[in-house]
């Protein structure tokens, strides 16, 4: 309720302040004049005389009002930007994501996909935590240049992310995690070096929950890391593991 008030009331420019100061005095001095007459009967200076007294006493309050609800608006943007958003990658984070890919995975036809760096730990410890970043970075931006407009790509954990296909037919699923597991080029203290991913995948049919579809895709992952990784394993509903 409150977001909704402050999102009503808050100027978002210049002319939407003055525009919304001026709508709002009149409104308010409307609402003033009827009770008024109500409770006092007609104003005896008469409503012309009234309302200047009304509208100059009250605009400055309005304005001041107005610039609070201003900086309200733009604190919540900021905070739902926060609580939605990785910073370092600029990815939406685990909670957007399983807000977003929760509710696509209502409709079957879906793929779900946990996406993990290979031998990471060793990167940090080879070139150090902002070589490590620069990877986690770059990686990102690959993820979002491999996956079509539809879908969403998140960061979920440390060097983790999750994808979410939208109607996805099999080669679809099939070209975008040989595209993601083959990874990207990064410069590195040494020259040059090849950084793979590995990937799980599950398909939804609409029934299963997000929580399960991510498990499942967390244990094909897990079979594509100890099938050599840099590669893309598919869950099938009924156990089993397809390898691309
Ligand atoms: P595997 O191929 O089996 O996935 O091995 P791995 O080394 O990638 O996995 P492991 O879980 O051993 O290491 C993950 C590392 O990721 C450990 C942690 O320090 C690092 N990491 C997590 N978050 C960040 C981050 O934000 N920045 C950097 N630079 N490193 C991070
Ligand atoms: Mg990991
Ligand atoms: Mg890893």
């Amino acid at each position: 309720m409150t977001k909704f008030l402050v999102r009503l009331f808050a100027p978002r420019g210049r002319i939407d302040f003055v525009l919304k100061w001026v709508l709002q005095i009149i409104a308010c001095c409307l609402l003033y004049a009827a009770i008024e007459t109500l409770v006092n009967g007609y104003p005896s200076e008469g409503f012309r005389d009234h309302f200047k007294t009304v509208v100059l006493t009250s605009a400055p309050f309005f304005a001041l009002a107005l610039w609070l609800f201003g900086h309200m608006y733009v604190l919540q943007v900021e905070l739902a930007e926060l609580a939605t958003k990785d910073m370092l990658t600029g990815l939406p984070n685990r909670r957007a994501f399983m807000e977003k890919a929760g509710r696509a995975s209502k409709d079957p036809g879906g793929v779900l996909m946990m996406v993990d760096v290979d031998h990471f730990k060793r990167i940090n410890d080879t070139y150090g935590h902002a070589t490590g970043d620069m990877v986690l970075q770059t990686l990102a931006d690959h993820m979002v240049t491999v996956i079509r407009a539809q879908d969403t790509v998140a960061r979920i954990g440390g060097e983790e992310f999750a994808i979410y296909l939208k109607d996805a037919p099999v080669g679809v699923v099939q070209e975008i995690g040989t595209r993601l597991s083959q990874g990207v080029m990064v410069p590195t203290a040494d020259g040059e070096e090849r950084v793979t991913v590995s990937v799980g995948a599950s398909v939804a049919d609409g029934v299963r929950a997000i929580d399960r579809l991510l498990s499942e895709a967390d244990e094909a992952l897990y079979a594509a890391k100890s099938q050599g990784r840099a590669c893309l394993v598919m869950a099938v509903c009924d156990a089993g593991s397809h390898v691309f």
